[in-house]
């Protein structure tokens, strides 16, 4: 089959490589339909996620037709039409119990290496490094599915593949973005980066009731699609101060809760982001937490910080002193896709929710190269690229 692969830093390609086979009973193979490149793919794609392997398939938003089941898959039947969730769960640990999802005890057979950076394991992921599992991702034309049973959703209706796909990850993700930054009906919820995530996290903010989005970004078509969703927007290079701006804006308190839509590589002009990048470039630091920085200090006292953008290490010069005294909250991890699948998928259905405005670039897959450098330059407005195998 025809797949994306990783050969180094700004370096994908797509390969031919060997098709998936059924390893074990529980899993499945796909024919992919329809794949997304998502924000943390550049992640990997610029090099910061240790543990890539050349020759590693990328990709962990996709979804596609059942083509082969183990034996032990009894809800799924070849022909069904599945969107599967980036974060691999087993159904029957304890945290699946719990409904932590991405914390699975089970789906990561690298857990050993986890054990060792994290302190614990956590659930394997679709093509994202050695890390979380070494799992093949779905950029590609098939995928092995494990736990099929309890990952893929089911889609019955005639909704189209652009509205459904991003059900596999940045919808659900921007649903628990939102809910852990703990905003109460009517309140400010504070968001960092404009990407796709974001965008969303606007739709699913105000469909949870939060009153005022405040979104920050510099890339104006970024900062233009969130004002249409209603959010007021701050271009962070025109003020000069971000958390004055913000307290401004908020009565003097700063927002109730603020969302990191960026992560580890975050930008920034001011002297602790400068600091940051070259600390990274030096290998002193691995995660640049401006973004971090900036929330801690611009959320009202007792709000809650969620952190929805991937960080990888250690990060440096974080005022945990603020933390402490004002009494924030921060939550971060992985999305529990499988938990927010059904009510998502409903919301579609009711027509509450479209998460397709956000692709502004289609490829075929064999052109995928070309969409992550796109993607990553922001070249030709770019904000979501969706492949087809
Ligand atoms: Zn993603
Ligand atoms: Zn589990």
């Amino acid at each position: 089959m025809r797949a994306l692969c990783w050969h180094g830093k700004n370096d994908v390609r797509v390969d031919t490589v060997p098709d998936p086979k059924i390893l074990n009973p529980r899993d499945a193979i796909v024919k992919i339909t329809a794949t997304a490149i998502c924000g943390s793919d550049l992640h990997i794609y610029n090099g910061f996620i240790p543990t890539m392997e050349r020759g590693d398939i990328l990709g962990h938003e996709f979804m596609g037709e059942i083509v082969e089941l183990g034996s032990e898959v009894k809800n799924l039947k070849i022909g069904d039409r599945v969107v599967v969730p980036f974060t691999i769960a087993c159904g029957h640990c304890s945290y699946c119990e719990d409904t932590l999802f991405s914390l699975c005890d089970n789906s990561n057979p690298n857990a050993s290496m986890q054990e060792a950076v994290y302190g614990a394991p956590v659930a394997g992921l679709y093509g994202y490094s050695h890390l979380f599992g070494g799992y093949a991702g779905g950029q590609a034309q098939y995928a092995r599915v494990p736990y099929a049973d309890i990952g893929p959703i089911k889609i019955e209706s005639d909704l189209s593949n652009e509205q459904v796909l991003f059900l596999s990850d940045i919808l659900p993700t921007a649903w628990m973005g939102v809910e852990n930054a703990h905003v109460k009906p009517g309140g400010t919820l504070a968001i960092w980066g404009c990407g796709p995530v974001s965008q969303l996290a606007i739709k699913c903010a105000f469909l949870q009731g939060v009153g005022r989005v405040i979104a920050l970004d510099h890339i104006p078509e970024r900062l233009e699609l969130a004002r249409q969703s209603g959010a007021e927007v701050i271009d962070y290079t025109k003020v000069d101060n971000v958390t004055a701006t913000l307290k401004e804006m908020t009565g003097g308190r700063g927002p109730d809760g603020c969302m990191d839509g960026v992560g580890l590589e975050a930008h920034g002009t001011s002297a602790d982001a400068v600091m940051d990048k070259t600390k990274q470039v030096m290998r002193l630091a691995s995660d640049r937490i401006h973004v971090l920085r900036e929330m801690v200090m611009a959320c009202r006292k007792g709000g809650s910080l969620s952190v929805v953008g991937v960080y990888g290490g250690l990060i440096d010069a974080f005022p945990m002193g603020a933390v402490f005294a004002k009494g924030l909250n921060i939550t971060g991890g992985q999305t529990h896709v499988q938990r927010y699948l059904n009510p998502l998928l409903e919301r579609i259905q009711k027509g509450e929710l479209d998460p397709s405005f956000i692709i502004t670039h289609r490829l075929p897959l064999e052109q995928a190269p070309e969409g992550y450098a796109t993607f990553k330059e922001k070249r030709d407005k770019c904000i979501k690229v969706v492949l087809t195998p």
